[in-house]
């Protein structure tokens, strides 16, 4: 069932509403806002009934896939299930009808949740200090680096240099650009894990930093890693952590027991705050003592008379983000935290590993797995293999959504081709990995069988497969139409 824009429901004349006639007069707005500052022509807005605009949205709405209505196993991305309790306790009017001019002695709770939130992250990490206020993990790169880069410069260093491995997000060589350093790139070995070798090579008194994902892309732990660190550190650079994949390590390892100097988290993939299409992130970063006077400002501090946001710090890289941070998403990822508890973090880890190796050994015996070792809380299949019949990636994800699952990440990472990357999160039951499995069971059949079927999916949803270059290329955002004039 396709669902027609709402400017095409419209019919000249249809209201949502009806409003009673006026009893005051009608002024003539020329009198009141000058002729050369009033639209000549309609506003073209949809001119529809309240049940045509109620339908309208809840069609929509039903043709959505998200964590609540579907597996969505997008790798890297953490898309795990959002607690509801969260939801209700960030909607608390204590939190929504605070404003952020208020004085501070009227949101001193805000304040506290922020303040705790601060321990617990810096608990989590073994870092020293935290700043919550970049909105998301890839503003918490930048943050992180023009950090380092203030480091550098108060110390009269000439470092230019921040190094990435070739799995690396690609938000770690954009982020280092946007600070103005130049980017190299480390190689994988063929255990998808970093080239120590390469690494030695390129480690030099001009690298300001490695950024390390841990696990990496491949969802696979650097078991070399106190190896890295000690290369990056032996020359005098920082190893920064991409905390995004943090989901397989809570409770289990402290980054700052592996030598990560500073690192970003993201609140909105390990700490369960809905993301993508269902709101904003948050990236708080963490950092070693001798970074924290960079810290960006206000910081939550606390004296005798309660919490106070903290603007003196003379170091500071200064403000990256309007008032506190993202709040909402800060005080639900601060319930999920406080409602799991230390074991229950540990639990979601655990249980996170476990799905994704379970999903990975059973998985492995109809698709190429590249890198075939025990994985962390995801992996990466491969639709390249001689039997695939020119079955690519997109197809096998096109696929997925007939069987009513939202396919998992592609073509990423880059050093793996044609790229399906899997993670599955701690609360999805065996029930749900098992139809997923059975799914990409059937789908490996119709490779052998009749691929055309894949190569044309999805087929059971409203809208078929499209042209993604074109619909990329020739946006079509503006409705013409002579209908919906006044
Ligand atoms: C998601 C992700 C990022 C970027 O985080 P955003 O919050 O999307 O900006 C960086 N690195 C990795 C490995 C990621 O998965």
């Amino acid at each position: 069932m396709r669902e027609p824009l709402i400017f095409e429901k419209s019919r000249r004349g249809r209201r949502g509403c009806s409003l009673p006639e006026y009893d005051v007069d009608e002024e003539n707005l020329e009198k009141l806002i000058p002729k050369k500052y009033l639209r000549q022509s309609g506003l073209g807005l949809p001119q529809v009934s309240e049940p045509d605009v109620v339908r309208h949205f809840v069609r929509l709405s039903q043709q959505n896939m998200g964590v609540d209505t579907n597996f969505y196993p997008l790798g890297s991305c953490t898309m795990k299930y959002n607690p509801k309790v969260n939801e209700g306790i960030a909607n608390l009017p204590g939190f929504t009808r605070v404003h952020p001019y208020q004085p501070q002695v009227g949101v001193q709770g805000t304040l506290r949740v922020l303040y705790e939130m601060e321990k617990l992250l810096c608990e989590i990490s073994g870092m020293d200090s935290v700043s919550l206020q970049p909105a998301a993990g890839a503003h918490g790169e930048l943050t992180s680096l023009m950090m380092i880069k203030a480091y550098y410069e108060d110390k009269k260093e000439h470092r230019d240099t921040v190094l990435v491995p070739d799995s690396a997000h690609g938000t770690n060589p954009s982020s280092s650009h946007l600070c103005g350093f130049r980017v190299i790139e480390v190689k994988s070995n063929k255990d998808g894990e970093i080239d120590l070798n390469d690494l030695m090579g390129k480690m030099s008194k001009r690298v300001a930093a490695l950024m390390l994902t841990l696990p990496n892309t491949l969802g696979l732990f650097e078991r070399n890693i106190l190896e890295v660190s000690k290369i990056i550190h032996d020359k005098g650079g920082f190893l920064y952590l991409d905390g995004a994949n943090l989901n397989a390590l809570l409770g289990i390892v402290k980054p700052s027991d592996l030598g990560i100097d500073i690192m970003h988290f993201n609140l909105h993939k390990t700490f369960s705050t809905p993301h993508g299409g269902g709101g904003p992130g948050s990236g708080p970063v963490g950092v070693k003592g001798r970074l924290a006077v960079y810290l960006p400002v206000p910081t939550i501090k606390k004296d005798k008379k309660g919490y106070y946001l903290n603007y003196g710090r003379a170091k500071s890289i200064g403000k990256v983000r309007s008032f506190y941070g993202n709040i909402e998403v800060i005080i639900k990822a601060y319930c999920y935290l406080r409602s799991l508890g230390k074991e229950g973090l540990k639990k979601i880890s655990h249980n996170a590993v476990l799905n994704a190796n379970y999903l990975m050994k059973r998985l492995k015996k109809y698709f190429y797995l590249p890198y075939n070792q025990p994985c962390m809380h995801e992996f990466v299949l491969s639709a390249v293999d001689g039997k695939m019949k020119d079955v690519r990636a997109l197809d096998i994800a096109k696929r997925l959504l007939d069987f009513g699952f939202h396919p998992p990440t592609i073509y990423f990472p880059l050093i793996v081709k044609e790229a399906l990357m899997i993670e599955p999160t701690e609360t999805e039951s065996k029930e749900t990995l098992d139809a997923f499995v059975s799914s990409m069971i059937q789908i490996r059949k119709e490779i052998k069988e009749d691929p055309s079927v894949i190569r044309q999916a999805p087929h059971n949803l409203s809208i078929g497969r499209l042209d993604e270059v074109k619909a990329a290329k020739e946006l079509k955002l503006r409705w013409e139409e002579k209908e919906s004039g006044d």
